[in-house]
């Protein structure tokens, strides 16, 4: 039996919790190799010690002072140290990224130094090996993750220790600088250690009971998931539900290897176990989960006929791709396509974006809907139940939140609406109402 154990910000915030991760690495010997993420938020109006490198990065980019900032970060780590009573001390350390950050070294450097100090600090604290993420984790030159150089060199610098912490987040690309996942990525880095040791579960520590039916800042102590597949989680981490990056899935579906997501302030409530394929699908709420994001904006195309014109979506799609702007949904009828994005990745274009469409397609109109969110409701155990749609739209319409677009994917397992972005949360209360009563 083998376990990859990655700890979170707020399993890893100060002393108090690295003892209690300490404790849960300790208890099970089978927990050989630990991914740590950076130290997170202590308590709600705290910061996140990558936020505040980030500060630093922007601030020396402006040639302003970092001193304030620095000493911060700093001196999270220096409590860290101290309130464990270790004699270790990583001054050397804080100097050499100060003078890194002050010649204005890349953005991705700076944002990983957060991980690379917490999992120094565990390892002397645990007597692990400490394995340097750039020495294992591979990026192409268009800062690509490079999958196959990666599992190979993992492997091969684990077998070399029985037992060792890996810090999560970064790896390097090819011309030798270092390169962050995107935000949460020490949550793939779990998923590439568990892989490539050939791990039996991948557990990921955080600071809830596992994965949850609905976001708990919304819905008041909502259920637990006990049992998720892939696919289920995949739609919902999507979607929003934050609690594991949604890419972090990719390394360890390839292996099989379960992820059992574990909450570092209660070590014995079971969490969730992600896994391939689930022991049923008669799942007794119907749903398993509900989750959604604001942020979105519509991009509505209308022109009779548009059907029976080859390349019309294409082209509408070019448009998008020659801003580098990804589409998230494409729900179409027959003389209309709308493509939602979020609003951010268009801000700077919107007006680029329509000008060139109507270009492109010569269309009847084109409308952009902005202020919207999508809201996901997925469930294996809506394959085999009947009327799951309506129920949701009717629940909806009885609280009048109007909505303006459904998706259903074809994979049958989320049904997606888009509503005004303030109703989101009645959105998501509606509908978990519904299910759990
Ligand atoms: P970590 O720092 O351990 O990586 P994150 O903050 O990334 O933890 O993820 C855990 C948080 O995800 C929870 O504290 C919770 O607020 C949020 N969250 C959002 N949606 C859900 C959900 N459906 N189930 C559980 N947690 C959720
Ligand atoms: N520390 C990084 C972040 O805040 C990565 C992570 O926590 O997974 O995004
Ligand atoms: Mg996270």
């Amino acid at each position: 039996m083998l376990k990859v154990a990655k700890f979170g910000g707020s399993s890893l915030a100060d002393a108090v919790q690295f003892r209690k991760a300490a404790e849960i690495v300790k208890s099970d010997s089978t927990r050989r190799y630990v991914v740590a993420s950076a130290p997170g938020k202590r308590d709600s109006h705290d910061e996140k010690v990558t936020d505040l490198l980030l500060q630093c990065y922007y601030l020396a980019k402006e040639k302003k002072n970092i001193d304030e900032i620095f000493e911060r970060i700093c001196s999270r780590y220096r409590d860290i140290i101290a309130g464990l009573g270790l004699d270790y001390s990583l001054e050397e350390d804080f100097s050499s990224i100060k003078t890194a950050v002050l010649h204005r070294v890349g953005r991705h450097y700076v944002a990983s130094r957060g991980e690379y100090l917490n999992a120094k600090i565990l390892a002397k604290y645990l007597g692990f090996a400490f394995i340097d993420a750039e020495e294992c984790i591979f990026f192409d030159e268009k800062n690509r993750f490079i999958p196959d150089k990666t599992e190979e060199t993992m492997r091969s610098i684990l077998s070399l220790h029985e037992y060792a912490v890996i810090p999560g987040f970064y790896g390097i690309n090819t011309e030798g600088s270092i390169r962050t996942f995107s935000r949460g990525g020490s949550d793939i880095t779990g998923s590439i250690v568990a892989a490539a040791a050939g791990a039996d579960i991948y557990e990921n520590w955080t600071d809830v009971s596992g994965m949850l039916m609905a976001d708990p800042r919304i819905i008041k102590d909502p259920l637990p998931i006990p049992e998720i597949t892939y696919r289920e989680l995949r739609e919902l981490s999507y979607m929003g539900a934050t609690v594991l990056h949604e890419d972090a899935i990719f390394p360890v579906r390839k292996a099989g290897i379960p992820i059992n997501i574990r909450n570092t302030n209660a070590p014995d409530a079971p969490g969730t176990m992600i896994v391939p394929k689930a022991t049923t699908n008669e799942v007794e709420t119907i749903i398993t989960g509900v989750a959604g994001k604001k942020g979105i904006t519509a991009i509505h195309v209308e022109k009779d006929m548009m059907n029976s014109e080859v390349g019309f979506g294409r082209k509408v799609l070019e448009v998008l791709e020659n801003h580098n702007v990804p589409f998230e949904h494409l729900p179409s009828g027959i003389d209309t396509m709308s493509v939602l994005v979020t609003s951010k990745s268009i801000e700077e274009c919107k007006g680029a974006i329509t000008a060139e469409m109507v270009k492109a397609v010569n269309p009847d109109s084109i409308t952009l809907v902005e202020n919207l969110a999508l809201i996901a409701v997925v469930g294996r155990g809506m394959v085999n139940t009947e009327g799951t749609a309506a129920r949701v739209f009717t629940a909806l319409a009885k609280e009048n939140v109007n909505i303006r677009m459904i998706d259903q994917g074809s994979s049958e397992i989320n049904i997606i609406v888009a509503v005004e972005e303030k109703n989101y949360e009645k959105t998501i209360n509606t509908i978990y109402n519904e299910f759990i009563k």
